[in-house]
């Protein structure tokens, strides 16, 4: 089927030293003729671009099909980055017959041609997203390929998908018969090797996704300087006056590795002040929507004050008590000094919640999308199921769960073409990708 031809700025519409408008269709030197003789492919060569009294020299590259970002012809246009000359330029390209692209046209026809997988695009996606060292190079070592584990994964059970429908098909008249001891033992460790992905995709969650993270406390417990020194620069306005902290103040930041969300919170008790009483009232959204929160306690205090115990008790599961001053007292637990940057006790016990037995490196490459892990505990559950069938039982129980377990992996890699998801992945693209 012929594509029709699409164009877009590939660089911002912003006053820059270039600007690269993208253009991808079938026969781009018979559409793009009137403009510019097309240089050899892969070549970069000078043209001047005459349309509507304007005289541009550009650099024009093109990369002929199927060599080519998208899999068709690209041509890639380098001209001054001027935004009203580039608007300009769009219009003239609208005019001869190249309208501009949607959002992630680029990389959906990348995929339709076979040029990207799923898992790619998705990567794609996350690097041009991230705002950390450690997103950036999570969601690098994601691009490049279907993951090995996946692609025996795919090759093991299609073996077992052809030799159960072959059972199906032919098993009474060619005494073809299903050897169901094979198949589960083949089945447990495909399982295991599923769970090792699915606890590293965990930790590859939290990496690229971030931690929010809700500091609470009494007044003076040390919650601003703790957020200012999670947040390395002077955020939260820290003072000795018990209060001060009147409403809620947001900062992302990294910390261990972990893209932060911090919340910095008011004080968490009664207070006749109107406007810290807003901030108090503010304080349980987040509450709800925080993965971690820091019950700070300052350490010369014997005990963690109850009336904040019982506010916190809901969501006992995330709150994390953590002694600070222990500068000034000894205490037990977790124990930092916000004052002097000595955080390191907590900076452990985030490892330990958020990244579990995988360090960053060795979460390199796992899957990190939430589709990608549900499509995965979803393959998981499929597995199992094949794991309890009984060695007796007709061959049509593996057969079909065999079946769903492929269908799986090709939705993962996006194989399955018919997948509702793309158009929402697609549409969170930037014009021109
Ligand atoms: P908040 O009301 O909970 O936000 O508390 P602040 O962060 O404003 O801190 C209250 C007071 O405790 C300030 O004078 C801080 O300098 C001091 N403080 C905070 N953390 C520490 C610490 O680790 N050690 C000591 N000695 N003082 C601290």
């Amino acid at each position: 089927m012929p594509m029709e031809p699409i164009c877009a700025p590939a660089t911002p519409l912003l006053s820059s030293p270039v600007a690269i408008i993208r253009v991808s269709g079938d026969s781009l030197n018979r559409v793009l003729e009137p403009l510019a003789q097309l240089p050899k492919p892969r070549m970069a060569a000078l043209r001047r671009l005459e349309w509507d009294g304007y005289s541009e020299r550009a650099l024009v590259l093109h990369f002929p099909a199927p060599h080519s970002y998208t899999g068709e012809d690209v041509v890639e246009f380098h001209l001054h980055g001027n935004s009203l000359l580039v608007r300009r330029f769009l219009e003239h390209l609208g005019g001869i017959g190249i309208r501009l692209a949607k959002p992630g046209e680029f990389t959906q026809r990348a995929l339709l041609n076979g040029k990207q997988n799923l898992l790619d695009v998705e990567a794609l996606k996350d690097l041009l997203d991230a705002a950390t060292d450690t997103q950036i190079r999570q969601a690098q070592a994601r691009l490049g390929g279907v993951p090995a584990w996946i692609r025996e994964a795919k090759e093991k059970i299609a073996f077992w998908v052809a030799r159960t429908e072959a059972a199906v098909d032919y098993g009474e008249d060619e005494n073809i018969s299903l050897d169901m001891g094979a198949l589960k033992s083949e089945v447990t460790v495909l399982n295991e090797t599923f769970h090792v992905e699915q606890r590293r995709s965990a930790s590859a969650r939290w990496l690229k996704d971030g931690v929010r993270v809700a500091i609470v406390g009494k007044p003076n417990a040390g919650k601003s300087t703790l957020f200012n020194a999670l947040a390395g620069e002077e955020r939260a306005i820290v003072t000795e006056i018990p209060g001060t902290t009147r409403d809620v103040i947001e900062v992302k930041c990294e910390w261990a590795d972990l893209p932060l969300c911090l919340f910095d919170t008011a004080g968490l008790r009664h207070s006749d002040d109107p406007i810290e009483r807003l901030g108090v009232a503010r304080v349980d959204p987040i509450l709800e929507q925080a993965d971690y929160v820091l019950h700070l306690v300052p350490a010369p205090d014997s005990a963690p004050d109850p009336e904040i115990l019982q506010r916190l008790a809901p969501y006992h599961e995330k709150v994390l008590i953590v002694r600070n001053k222990c500068d000034l007292a000894e205490s037990d637990g977790i124990r930092v000094s916000a004052i002097n940057g000595e955080l390191e006790p907590l900076k452990q016990a985030f490892i330990r919640r958020f990244l579990g037995e995988f360090a960053p490196d060795a979460c390199l490459g796992a899957l990190a999308t939430k589709r990608q892990c549900e499509l995965l505990a979803d393959l998981i559950q499929q597995m199992e199921m094949i794991s309890t069938l009984s060695d007796s039982c007709p061959v049509e129980l593996p057969a079909s769960l065999l079946q769903g377990a492929w269908l799986l992996i090709m939705r993962l890699t996006g194989e399955d073409r018919a997948d509702a998801t793309l158009d929402a992945l697609f549409s969170g693209f930037c014009l021109g990708k």
